[in-house]
């Protein structure tokens, strides 16, 4: 797509601190980090969000986040990794261009990956995994 960020980097026109590139994904270093090897994994072609990459693309990038999420694991010397992936504005999402981040993680890093829990009253998580299951 003519005006993402993330097709100009696959076309070559910003450059990137390439990590791995195979013929449906390419990965490079977060230029803005949480922590040093924050490494992002992205479809080459142009998918907005999640739901939106066929399989093909999609088996790719979750081999490459297995081996590319070692290597980060392995080189940063973290304690932990995080392999996290927004969808939409309210999640986080910025870029509009599918991509996953590899988050090394150290020990009290200040990263919160404990959410507040929001129980379920009488009968709602029935109801939920109904609708759930009504969309699949
Ligand atoms: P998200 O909030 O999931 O859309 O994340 C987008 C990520 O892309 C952010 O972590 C940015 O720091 C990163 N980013 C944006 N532009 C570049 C760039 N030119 N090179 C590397 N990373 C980038």
């Amino acid at each position: 797509m003519e005006d993402c960020i993330f097709c100009k980097i696959v076309r070559g026109e910003i450059p990137c601190s390439k990590v791995y590139e195979d013929e449906l994904v390419l990965s490079f270093l977060d230029i803005n980090p949480f922590n040093h090897g924050h490494t992002l994994v992205i479809t080459k072609k142009h998918y907005e969000t999640l739901f939106d990459v066929p399989d093909e693309d999609l088996k790719a990038c979750a081999v490459a986040l297995r081996d590319i999420g070692r290597a980060v694991y392995e080189a940063s010397g973290a304690d932990g990794l995080n392999i996290l992936q927004n969808n939409y504005r309210a999640a986080g999402q910025v870029v509009w261009h599918a991509h996953y981040h590899i988050l090394p993680r150290y020990k009290r890093d200040g990263f919160i990956t404990s959410w507040p829990t929001n129980p379920y009253g009488e009968g709602q998580m029935q109801e939920m995994l109904a609708k759930i299951r009504d969309k699949l």
